[in-house]
């Protein structure tokens, strides 16, 4: 269905709104669930004409594009002339009475219905600013809709979460807060709750009697960057774990929900995270491990301390694996490693979901030592990757009653992969349709800055010895022990 709305993008010059945002409106476009009847405000403070904000658009959609001559053709100029730019600076209130106009000027020449999306694409130390004048200078219209979407960092801690969380709260209610973590976005997040709920064989053993432990691996194979001025505010804790790993865990651990829709999907995570367990600060310190990157082995790679903005000093973690445990009925007791990092050995954000040993193994062992065979592993392979792998054992072909372990294989292609919407556009496409299932709710975020806090306070409290891992490795040793003392491997060994 065709949508109305006006977007109001505060950080429109900025680089989300150019590398995800006008190619996800244009793609939206292009599929007709945009059309006539919609219009883009992009402010921010620099003082572009509308035609250079036409231009910026189209090289955005030409630099996403697959079509090599978008930036001409006739489609996107026409997209972009529902493109206005207004400069404005956040914290100057006249800014908002000239934006209101823009916006109600607009509203009527596109029939907007008063749908409003605001989406700040901004450094979250405005958002309070810019959700209060929205309300105090009327832009909040009284029919149609009004949604605000934020972007991650959703503050430091629980405590400027809470604040922060307060600030839009008293312009926005909870139900027109839209707080993107893109990873929920993603078709392969998306589909672990069809997997799980919409087969069987896996709904039937995905408890604590069969499960042995799961794995979570974000890794990424580039390091800081061009984003060290972030990174060193922020830590692959903050930036990684307390937002797409616990969102993911929060996936894979909770129960199942009656039907697949937000509000059950919500109260579903929201348990989920509840469960987790929160440690002590001892806790966090022997079930979680820091890193940061040093030099590669051959010393071609700069060390993060030698990285363009970062300090030379720096007790910023690059990579973060641990533990947790969730206290839910039906998988309580069961590990989940997660580990994430920059600069470690392949980009690969994979679970690996690790089965329990057959009780008694009745054939001859391919282990003498254990008398064990290969646990069964499933493995859902999130990107670049994306599909399913299953491990299973069986007989080897030869005269005698031998084992061998095979793995069953499926993988998207690249024509596949190409039709599934990138995240931004399957988001702000949700968005559009009121549809909140993939975004996070403030409880969810709470609880998982709760989980978090602990750790950061933990590792806060001592001097880390960094760098202690080489680039294009997997990461610190004491990541490995952190399984070898479970008598567990990580399955992703790139
Ligand atoms: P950016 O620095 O490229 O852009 C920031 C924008 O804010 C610019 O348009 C700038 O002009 C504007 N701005 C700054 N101060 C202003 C003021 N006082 N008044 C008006 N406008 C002002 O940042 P970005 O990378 O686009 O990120 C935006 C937000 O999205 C941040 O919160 C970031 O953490 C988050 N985010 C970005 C990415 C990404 O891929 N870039 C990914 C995830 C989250």
């Amino acid at each position: 269905m065709t949508q109305q709305a006006l977007f109001i993008i505060f950080g429109g010059t900025g680089d989300l709104a150019y590398r995800k945002l006008y190619p996800s409106l244009f793609r939206l476009y292009e599929k007709g669930y945009l059309k006539d009847n919609f219009a883009v405000i992009g402010t921010a403070r620099r003082p572009w004409t509308d035609d250079h904000y036409h231009e910026v658009v189209m090289n955005a959609v030409a630099d996403d594009g697959h079509e090599s001559d978008r930036t001409n053709s006739e489609l996107a100029r026409k997209f972009a002339s529902h493109f206005y730019y207004q400069s404005h600076n956040v914290n100057d209130t006249e800014h908002y009475v000239a934006l209101r106009n823009l916006a109600d000027k607009l509203d009527e020449k596109y029939d907007l219905q008063g749908n409003r999306i605001y989406y700040l694409a901004m450094a979250p130390w405005f958002f309070g600013t810019i959700a209060a004048h929205l309300k105090s200078e009327k832009l909040i219209t009284d029919h149609g809709y009004n949604r605000l979407i934020i972007e991650k960092p959703f503050g430091r801690d629980l405590k400027t979460a809470k604040e922060l969380n307060d600030d839009i709260s008293a312009a926005f209610s909870e139900d027109q807060i839209y707080r993107i973590d893109h990873y929920l976005g993603k078709e392969a997040i998306q589909s672990i709750a069809a997997l799980r709920f919409g087969n069987q064989i896996v709904s039937s053993l995905w408890n604590k009697e069969h499960i042995d432990n799961i794995q979570i691996t974000l890794a990424e194979s580039l390091g800081v960057e061009e984003r060290a001025g972030y990174y060193e505010t922020a830590g692959a804790l903050r930036d990684m774990v307390q937002n797409h790993i616990l969102q993911i865990i929060s996936l894979l651990t909770m129960e199942k929900p009656s039907k697949y829709t937000a509000s059950e999907l919500r109260d579903r995570k929201v348990e989920a995270l509840q469960n987790i367990k929160v440690y002590s600060k001892e806790e966090a310190l022997q079930n979680f491990v820091r890193g940061q990157y040093g030099e590669d082995a051959d010393h071609t790679q700069s060390d993060y301390r030698h990285e363009e903005g970062t300090d030379e000093q720096s007790q910023i973690e690059t990579f973060v694996s641990g533990k947790l445990e969730t206290e839910n009925k039906t998988l309580a007791g069961v590990p989940i490693y997660v580990r994430t990092g920059k600069r470690l050995a392949r980009k690969s954000t994979q679970i690996n979901v690790v089965f329990k040993n057959v009780d008694t193994n009745i054939f001859d062992s391919t282990d003498a030592d254990s008398n064990l065979l290969d646990q069964n592993v499933l493995t859902l392979y999130i990107e670049p990757d994306q599909g399913y792998r299953l491990d299973l054992n069986v007989k080897d072909g030869g005269q005698t009653y031998g084992i061998m372990p095979i793995h069953l294989d499926y993988h998207k292609t690249a024509a596949e992969k190409a039709k599934i919407p990138e995240a931004y556009e399957k988001l702000i496409h949700d968005a559009l349709d009121g549809n909140r299932t993939n975004f996070a709710h403030w409880h969810e975020v709470a609880q998982a800055w709760r989980i978090v806090d602990v750790i950061r306070e933990a590792w806060d409290s001592e001097k880390a010895d960094f760098p202690n891992y080489v680039s294009g490795s997997m990461g610190p040793q004491a990541s490995q022990d952190l399984l070898k003392r479970d008598h567990r491997n990580w399955i992703f060994d790139a």
